[in-house]
């Protein structure tokens, strides 16, 4: 497993974590979240809006057991909905993601989308500063926001974002995101990585991987930690789960990453989250 140093507290990130997206709150996803922990998963990303905090909770534990690891060698991630927008809103949203999972800290809370009323979007940031300063999360971030939305935080607020989460695989490969986060010391982590399946039929990422003898998700994942960015696939299946670690014994060309990243279309397959508001 390779990590990341975030700005705030010192517990680094794996650069390789379990999603649960549509998955819900039933055996199905705590069986894939402790299978992941058996299988050396060291980070798990859920939402409060997945609905399944609570079932992904006890995945963890019960994962936490079979490996025979305590809760500090974990990285969980979860994240605020739009209707838990407010300064003073933020830490009854957090503490209903702590109840569901059973936790009593998240190592990363994130506000999911910007909304559209950038006020609101400030107060909501400042809610999560309130929320680090009083020391009962490691990491603050947001999720989906472009560089209006953080320009908009710069100006107006104290803590840099630790961490901005959003759409990236190589059909939409957010170049000019990618340069400003890297500039401003935010690490940036991909979501639908896989591009929910889609990506694993294209044919310049087949020929990559028939040459290094890896399947296509290899690949995406491995193009992902070379570039930098922290990358969650989700999968409920535990062949699939194995796959998806297993991108740490070998490595891609220059030309093999120029080659995958040259595949951008800006190709959506998520809202675009200028307009984004929750419904
Ligand atoms: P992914 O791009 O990770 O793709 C998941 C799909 O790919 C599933 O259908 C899965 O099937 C399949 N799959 C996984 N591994 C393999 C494999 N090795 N071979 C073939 N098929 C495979 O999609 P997600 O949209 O779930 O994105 C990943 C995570 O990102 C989410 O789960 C969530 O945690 C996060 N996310 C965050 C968002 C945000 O707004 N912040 C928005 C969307 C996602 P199966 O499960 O059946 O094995």
């Amino acid at each position: 497993m390779k990590y990341k140093h975030l700005n705030g507290n010192n517990n680094p990130m794996p650069q390789l974590g379990l999603g649960v997206f549509r998955v819900e709150n039933n055996d199905t996803v705590k069986d894939a979240v402790k299978h992941a922990i058996i299988s050396g998963y060291r980070s798990i990303d859920t939402a409060w809006i997945y609905g399944n905090e609570e079932m992904v909770g006890r995945g963890i534990k019960e994962g936490m057991e079979a490996a025979g690891i305590s809760r500090d060698e974990l990285f969980i991630t979860s994240k605020l909905w739009l209707d838990d927008f407010g300064r003073t809103q933020v830490a009854a949203g957090y503490q209903k993601s702590l109840d569901n999972l059973g936790l009593d800290y998240l190592d990363l809370f994130l506000i999911h989308w910007p909304g559209t009323d950038e006020s609101l979007m400030i107060e909501t940031w400042k809610g999560m500063e309130d929320l680090y300063r009083a020391g009962k999360v490691n990491h603050i971030g947001v999720s989906n926001f472009n560089i209006e939305h953080l320009e908009a935080l710069k100006a107006q607020t104290t803590i840099k974002p630790e961490m901005n989460q959003v759409e990236f695989h190589p059909y939409m490969t957010q170049t000019s995101l990618r340069n400003y986060l890297k500039e401003e010391g935010i690490q940036m982590e991909s979501w639908s990585p896989l591009m929910n399946g889609d990506i694993l039929k294209d044919e310049t990422v087949n020929e990559i991987a028939k040459a290094h003898n890896k399947s296509l998700a290899q690949i995406v994942i491995r193009w992902n930690i070379e570039n930098d960015v922290v990358v969650i696939p989700k999968s409920v299946t535990p062949s699939r789960i194995e796959e998806n670690i297993d991108v740490f014994d070998f490595s891609l060309t220059p030309e093999e990453l120029k080659r995958i990243s040259s595949l951008n279309e800006n190709k959506r397959i998520g809202p675009d989250p200028a307009e984004f508001n929750g419904k």
